[in-house]
């Protein structure tokens, strides 16, 4: 396969790039605005292996922390704190690309977690 031929342009025909941005990959013209934006999540939305994440070391007490954790699973404040204690169980079951969503959200409230079985994503 000539990789080439899909790195030219479908629009004006110049050189065109392979570029990731954000959770998107494409393949974008270096002339004009022409781009071919694929999914990067392929491989991620054929994994239908069911994750648990786990809130582990997160702290009840913290605002913060709670206003996030409501937010995110859509639970009240009681709720949520409770999901920050220490023995919390799963606080969230789905496939990966919900699990995906989740850990973002998770990693950005700087909220500690761990996810089962292991999310190479
Ligand atoms: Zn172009």
């Amino acid at each position: 396969m000539d990789t080439k031929a899909s790195y030219v342009c479908g629009s004006c025909g110049g050189p065109s790039e392979a570029r990731i941005q954000g959770s998107t990959q494409g393949v974008y013209c270096t002339q004009c605005d022409w781009a071919v934006v694929t999914t990067y999540f392929s491989e991620i939305k054929r994994d239908s292996a069911l994750y648990e994440i786990m809130i582990s070391g997160g702290d009840h007490r913290d605002q913060r922390q709670v206003k996030a954790v409501s937010e995110i699973l859509g639970v009240n404040f009681l709720a949520a704190r409770m999901l920050l204690g220490p023995s919390s169980g799963p606080v969230f079951k789905g496939r990966a690309t919900e699990i995906f969503g989740v850990r973002k959200a998770l990693v950005e409230a700087s909220i500690p977690h761990e996810i089962v079985p292991h999310f190479k994503y």
